[in-house]
């Protein structure tokens, strides 16, 4: 692909197989490449979540733990979400944060690590993962390390293979690297930590609903993922988890719990005994009481991106995300030559999520506030990346088009420089 003209970028529009997508999306005016954040806003949703608090909530109260299903969706939307990650049935869960959500399956994959030991001359006790890792997720794993006895090891992303070895319990990843765009290979990277006898924990924060994931087909062991960037489910929506069925078994037979163990994971929550007796399956990583609020938005979020599934579904989608990011780099790289751009994310589409990566060693916050002032909204990251989210459901090519026009007539002018374009915010 190469175009010359925004025309060209207008005909591929008309043409996108996927354009009705769209629609199912309320957009304000402007261009938005944040999706990788905060997922826009599906249509239905206002509606949705109008119905659970003035019917659900205001009239039929209590009852609607029941009536309204309220007490399933955690297991109901899990299960649509695991259609997006090649998991099955009653093996995903919508609940908590990322966040907490890796704190619980982590615990519990070094418990089973612990639990290998048992009669075996061998000690794993190194959790693996990248240096350039979502600092949430390094802090969790080093509070773990510290209440268990493990140790965090970190390492450059070409590094990590050369560290699985005898002594690594988990190998734990985000597919899609947060400030690179990097794309791991899931099967491949599996099966090499598999076959060094570590088990892999995967953050598919920036996988699920953009990326194809096939956790089943590809050997995973564990995995977690967010709700509110490529999912659509809203600001601060419930997260997920899953756990390969044959680790799920072995909690049972071997009496590990997840940490979390509360009252809504209980086997007979409401039998208000003072023991704990862990729910089968995946109900046991239930902690509290959820949010049928929050869980509802997260369903119609779910939705948009189930939506394609008419249409070629997830490799459809990242045929467009591809296209997309192609788009974005090839337009940069023509439009933006010599503003001291360079390009972070990997050229190559195969080691590419659906994120677009630029770094500048200078003024790139302020060149993100500059574009944001124009209606493009991407964000920034240190150090000195500007990030770019190419969200395949309603993107259109001329919206690529059209913000690099604008990003390189803010770098043109050195608009960017104004004074008010350098203040911090507290989110960037
Ligand atoms: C966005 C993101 C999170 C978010 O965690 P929260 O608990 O929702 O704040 C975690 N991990 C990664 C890799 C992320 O990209």
């Amino acid at each position: 692909m190469s175009l010359t003209h925004r025309d060209e970028a207008l005909a591929l529009d008309a043409a996108d197989p996927l354009a009705a997508l769209r629609d199912q999306f309320d957009l304000p005016p402007g261009i938005y490449l944040d999706g990788n954040s905060l997922g826009q806003l599906p249509r239905r949703t206002a509606a949705r979540v109008a119905q659970v608090v003035s019917q659900e909530w205001g009239v039929d109260l209590i009852q609607s733990w029941n009536k309204a299903g309220w007490i399933a969706l955690p297991t109901q939307v899990g299960d649509k979400i695991a259609r997006l990650i090649g998991a099955g049935p009653g093996q995903v869960l919508a609940a908590d944060s990322t966040s907490i959500n890796l704190y619980k399956v982590l615990a519990v994959a070094l418990q089973l690590a612990l639990s290998d030991e048992l009669g075996s001359a061998s000690e794993r006790r190194r959790i693996v993962s990248e240096r350039d890792n979502f600092p949430t997720d390094l802090y969790i794993a080093e509070s773990l390390c510290r209440q268990l006895g493990f140790e965090l090891v970190l390492a450059d992303v070409d590094e990590i293979a050369g560290l699985l070895d005898e002594r690594v319990a988990v190998l734990m990843l985000t597919q899609v690297n947060y400030r690179t765009g990097q794309l791991h290979d899931m099967a491949a990277v599996t099966a090499q930590a598999h076959a060094a006898g570590a088990r892999v924990l995967w953050d598919l924060a920036h996988s699920a609903g953009a990326v194809p994931v096939d956790l089943l087909g590809s050997g995973a062991d564990f995995a977690v993922g967010c709700g509110y960037k490529y999912l659509n489910g809203g600001p601060g929506s419930p997260a997920f988890l899953w756990l390969h069925p044959q680790h799920l078994r072995r909690l049972d037979d071997e009496a590990i719990w997840q940490p979390l163990s509360g009252w809504l994971g209980h086997a007979a929550p409401f039998a208000f005994t003072p023991d704990y007796r862990p729910a089968p399956g995946i109900a046991r990583f239930i902690c509290g009481t959820p949010s049928p609020l929050a869980l509802a938005a997260l369903d119609c979020g779910v939705d948009t991106v189930l939506a394609a599934d008419a249409l070629g579904g997830m490799a459809a989608l990242r045929r467009k995300s591809l296209a997309l990011s192609d788009l974005f780099i090839e337009r940069v790289q023509a439009r933006c030559a010599g503003q001291g751009l360079s390009l972070v994310t990997p050229s190559e589409q195969a080691r590419r999520g659906s994120q677009v990566s630029l770094r500048r060693d200078e003024g790139g916050y302020a060149i993100v506030q500059a574009l944001i002032a124009r209606g493009v909204v991407g964000d920034y990251r240190e150090p000195g990346i500007l990030r770019f989210g190419f969200t395949p459901l309603m993107l259109r090519f001329v919206d690529v088009w059209d913000a690099v026009e604008q990003l390189g007539q803010v770098l043109d002018a050195g608009e960017w420089r104004d004074e008010r374009f350098q203040r911090r915010a507290a989110v960037t």
